[in-house]
Parts: C-alpha cells; structure tokens; sequence
C-alpha cells in the first residue's frame, strides 16, 4: 500500500484520516478506559482485497473502518485488540454512505487524509518489498504505507486474533505503517505498525498494534 495523494475526507475509497461512513444509527466510538471519543484512523474496501486476487466476484464486501484512542496516548490500552482502547468494525457495503461527524473534544480525527494506492511487489517478505519499493521508485520509505491482505509482518510475537463470533483465527485485511509525516499520522508507538483483522463471515474486525 502506497501513498496515492490527499484525499477528501468524506471519499469512499481506501485512506488514513478524514471521516468514517455508515448511513445507519452507527455512534462514534469511546475509549473504554478515559471514556473519551477515539479517533478515526482508516478505512478500507474490503473490495479491494480482491483487486489483486481472482475471486470471480468482486463488490459489496463492505467497509472496514478502524479507531483508536489517542486522548491520553499509551494510558488506554489502544494497542491491545481487546480492552476496548480501539475499535475495528465492517460497515456494510453502501452505494451512498454519508459521513459520520465527529464528536465535539477529544482527539478524533488525523491531521490529514492519505489515500492508498497499490503495487503488487513479487516477494513475500513485507518489509523487503517496502524497502525494495522505495529503493526503486526513488520514493520516501514513510510513503509505503502498508500491506494490504497476505500475511501480516510481526514487529513483535503473533497476535492473530481470534473472531468473537466463531471462534476462527481472523484475517490480516491490512498492516498499516504510522503514515508520512509525524504530526499527521497515526501513532503506534513510534515506528510501529497496525494489524486490522476481519472475519467477513461474521462481518466482524479487530484491531491491534505492535512497535
Ligand atoms: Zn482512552
Ligand atoms: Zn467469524
């Protein structure tokens, strides 16, 4: 995953920043810790997933769409997939989904919008593939901005999550690096990267990062 450009902060393609979309009664999430409102990092057409892969059918996977806590950094859990620091759901899959506006306070929305672009690179091993990237386009390292589905590239110990509902391991639907610029992206740590998982069957994510 590559950095494509600004985006609107209302579009509905793949992006870090801007605002989520759901047309249903769906309320902005809270930290479960400084019960604060979390703030919205990405979004994903789990469509694009199958961009690269021969599925046959492509359309109305839904909309994966990730949140963390960034109120009180590194003191609510936000890295955890489970103690309700952040928050991953798939959205259904809308031909007009509207806006969610953000709460008022808090920390709720990164400093820019990035939109993902994507480039198949022939290696299995992410952080090559990043690096390899760079090296031939000639590219800032921090506009690779992740991996979209495969494997994901563990900083730290495997962390797949199970799914709440069946019980399955999940799915890496992306790994997210923090973004291109320290004072707009997301904050894993520090160099540390993002895990959003889904179980389509169940339509359920999760979230969790390392560093
Ligand atoms: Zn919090
Ligand atoms: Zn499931």
């Amino acid at each position: 995953m590559t950095y494509a450009g600004p985006g609107e902060e209302t579009s509905p393609v793949g992006r870090t920043g801007g605002l989520p979309l759901n047309s249903g009664d769906f309320s902005w999430p809270t930290c479960a810790t400084c019960k604060g409102p979390m703030q919205f990092l990405a979004q994903l057409p789990l469509d694009d997933l199958g961009r690269y892969a021969d599925r046959g059918e492509v359309g109305g996977r839904g909309m994966l769409a990730v949140f963390m806590c960034q109120n009180d950094p590194g003191m609510c859990e936000e890295w955890d997939p489970t103690a309700g620091g952040n928050a991953a759901y798939v959205f259904p899959a809308e031909e007009l989904p509207s806006p969610v506006s953000a709460p008022e306070g808090g920390e709720t929305k990164l400093g820019e919008v990035s939109v993902f672009g994507y480039e198949r690179v022939d290696s299995d091993d992410y952080y090559e593939a990043s690096t390899g990237w760079a090296k031939r386009t000639g590219r800032p390292q921090r506009e690779a901005l992740g991996q979209l589905g495969g494997e994901p590239s563990w900083l730290q110990g495997e962390e797949t999550p199970d799914c709440p509902s069946c019980g399955r391991l999940m799915d890496l639907a992306m790994q997210l690096e923090e973004g291109r610029h320290h004072e707009t992206s997301a904050n894993f740590g520090g160099g540390g990267c993002g895990y959003a998982f889904v179980c389509e069957d169940c339509a359920k994510a999760a979230f969790l990062w390392q560093s």
